[in-house]
Order: structure tokens, then sequence, then C-alpha cells
């Protein structure tokens, strides 16, 4: 056998991966406002922090595999079974999990594009093959066409719900008749990572569609309105066979419990966190009008942050921004995201956005 130093056989589906790129680098522009990863700019609540604390005092133990307290607490809050639940890594942890427990090779998975930067990679590493469903010119996900690119080989298909990073939400009836016209045996993953700060009443809440739904499974989050980004916690909603295919696919130990205690704790603070998202719902509308007014074409963002096409520009836009002490997240050749922060850092951007277009 030969002894070259070869290294190990990698799969090949792996060649290729852009790895993901988060908002910025560890130890780069500290100085500035983050507003390039759609985190909440509030520190965690007093009384989560204290339930976080205590929780790693039992850090030389594993934790609950079941998550038994927080499955339960999530399941009063949300009014579903337990059967119904499953908690992961983030919610892109239990996204991963779900393209585990449907998909293989020459599988295909649909999304609209752009959205979620996540999908291309975690559906490549299934082994699957990423269909992308172009937005229309309105930044809106073209829902006729995605249901038209389903074919037999259609394992799971996206929707990402308000989207990221255009901020552009879908309406009830607009999302049910997508979700009547795709066959049964295709999962359909809801991806509400911003429910929480839709505020338009046309848009549906995943958790009252996938009742009846035994095809669709919505994902929900602790690091948006919740403000538990470092903590990595998210779940999913579903029937329970698709629930239970999630238990399985789940790293063990995966949510620490720390994050559980935390997660908890937030589910018991729900109207002091709602508040500050109220804030920042406020400030999104503050920024969206400002930058209206500025001459800027701002689709209506359900999220925690605004979309900017930029084209050309943007690279000089984001580079303008980072000059000026805000980083946001530019898409090179289409536009840039910005996450909606403290008044001090939205501030910033629009005066920067105001001289920018002088
Ligand atoms: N879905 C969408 C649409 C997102 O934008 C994000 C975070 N950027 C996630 C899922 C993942 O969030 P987390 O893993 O922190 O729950």
């Amino acid at each position: 056998m030969s002894r070259r130093a070869t290294g190990p056989r990698l799969r090949a589906a792996l060649d290729g991966i852009p790895a993901y790129v988060p908002g910025r680098p560890a130890g780069e522009g500290q100085e500035s406002f983050k507003l390039s990863s759609n985190e909440n700019p509030y520190p965690p609540l007093p009384g989560v922090l204290d339930s976080a604390v205590a929780a790693a005092g039992s850090l030389n133990r594993y934790p609950d595999m079941a998550a038994t307290a927080l499955f339960a607490e999530l399941a009063a809050h949300f009014d579903v079974p337990v059967e119904h639940l499953a908690v992961g890594t983030g919610s892109v942890g239990v996204a991963q999990q779900l393209l585990q427990a449907t998909t293989g090779p020459g599988d295909e998975v649909i999304y609209a594009w752009r959205s979620f930067e996540a999908y291309p990679i975690i559906t490549q590493i299934s082994g699957a093959t990423s269909v992308r469903v172009p937005l229309t010119a309105g930044e809106e996900h073209d829902l006729t066409a995605m249901a038209k690119a389903v074919t037999d080989r259609t394992r799971l298909i996206f929707v990402c719900n308000p989207n990221n990073p255009t901020g552009v939400a879908i309406g009830r009836a607009d999302l049910e008749h997508f979700l009547d016209r795709v066959p049964q045996d295709v999962l359909v993953v809801l991806d509400e990572a911003y429910r929480e700060f839709v505020r338009d009443p046309r848009v549906p809440d995943g958790i009252a569609l996938y009742r009846d739904r035994p095809n669709v499974a919505v994902l929900r989050t602790f690091s948006k309105a919740y403000g538990l980004a470092g903590l990595r916690v998210g779940f999913a909603v579903a029937h329970a066979p698709v629930a239970a295919a999630l238990r399985k696919t789940a790293v063990p130990f995966g949510v620490s419990g720390v994050a559980q205690a935390a997660a908890i704790a937030s589910l018991r603070s729900v109207p002091a966190l709602l508040a500050r998202v109220d804030t920042l719902v406020a400030e999104r509308a503050r920024v969206a009008a400002a930058l209206a007014e500025q001459g800027w074409t701002v689709p209506d963002s359900q999220a925690n942050f605004v979309w900017l096409r930029l084209g050309e520009a943007t690279g000089a836009f984001a580079a303008a921004c980072e000059a000026a002490g805000v980083t946001v997240r530019p898409f090179a050749g289409e536009g840039v995201r910005v996450t909606v922060g403290e008044p001090e850092a939205n501030d910033l951007l629009l005066a920067t956005a105001a001289a920018f277009r002088a």
C-alpha cells in the first residue's frame, strides 16, 4: 500500500464550498458599530444572565440531552405538543439536521436567491443539489417559479420569511397557495428567524400554518429577538415524524445547559424582550424613512435589517461605512444589508448614507 502523504480522502462534495463568512471577523474593527450580523444590540436581561451563570455552575456535567425543561417551556409558550419540538445549535444547526433527515446525493433543495447564505453551504454539505430561484424585481420570493421548480428529486424547500437579506416578507394568501401546490412528500421549511420583528398583519405565523400541514417545519431562534446569538440555540416546530427525525440527527448534547437555562429564562421574560423588539422596530421605521427621504429605494423590511441594492457601488458603500465606524454586510455586486442597531449606530449609518449620495 502506498505510504505517500496525500492525506485522507475527503468527500468530493465538499469541493468549492464557500466558508461561512461572519459579519465581521473576530478581532477586526472592534471599535466600530457592528451592523453586519443581524444581532440584537441589547445585552442579556439581568435575569437571563443570572440563569445562565447559575447553570454554568454545572459545566462539569453534560447538559440534559432531552432538553426536558426547555421543551416543556416551549410547548406551553407556543401551544404545541412536546413531540412537535426539536432544538439544536442555532436554527442553522436545526436547518442542517433537517437536510440530513431528508436529503442525500442527487436530491434537490429549492430556495430563493438571494437568501440566507447558509442554505447553499449546508445543502452542498448534505450532498444534495441547490436549485436557486431568483427573487422577483421587487425582492420577493417568486413562489410560482419555486413551485414550478419542484421535480421528483426535490426533498426540501427553504422559504425564508422574512427573507434575509432583503427583509421582504410573504403574505398569508400567497404562502398558503404555495403550500397547497407543493407535493406532500416534500418538506417545506419556513425559516422564521426574524418572526418577532414582523408587523405587517398579512404575514402569517408559521406556527399557525404548520398545524394541519405535516410537510411543514417552522424554524425559530433565540439569536435575534431574544438576543442570545452567542449561546447557539434554535428550534423547530413540526409534526411528530419530522421532530423525531430531528432528534435522531442532532449532535449529542449540542445545546449546552447554559443555553437551555438562558432560553428558558428568556421565555419567562418575553414581555421585556418584546418591548426591546418594539424599540428596534421603531428604529427600523425611522431608518427606512430617513433612507427613503435621502432618495434610496428601501424594500419594506419586516426584520431587524434593511437592504440597499447598490449593484456595482456595493463595495464603495461598505468601505464608506467602515471608514465612518459602522460595519455593514456587503454582498459583492448586489447590495448591502444593514442591521438596525442602537440609535447612535443608526444615526451614523444615516449620516454616511446621506454623504454617499451627495
Ligand atoms: N435563518 C436566517 C434567515 C438567518 O438570517 C439566520 C442568522 N443569520 C439563521 C437562520 C441562523 O440563526 P441561528 O443559527 O443563530 O439561530
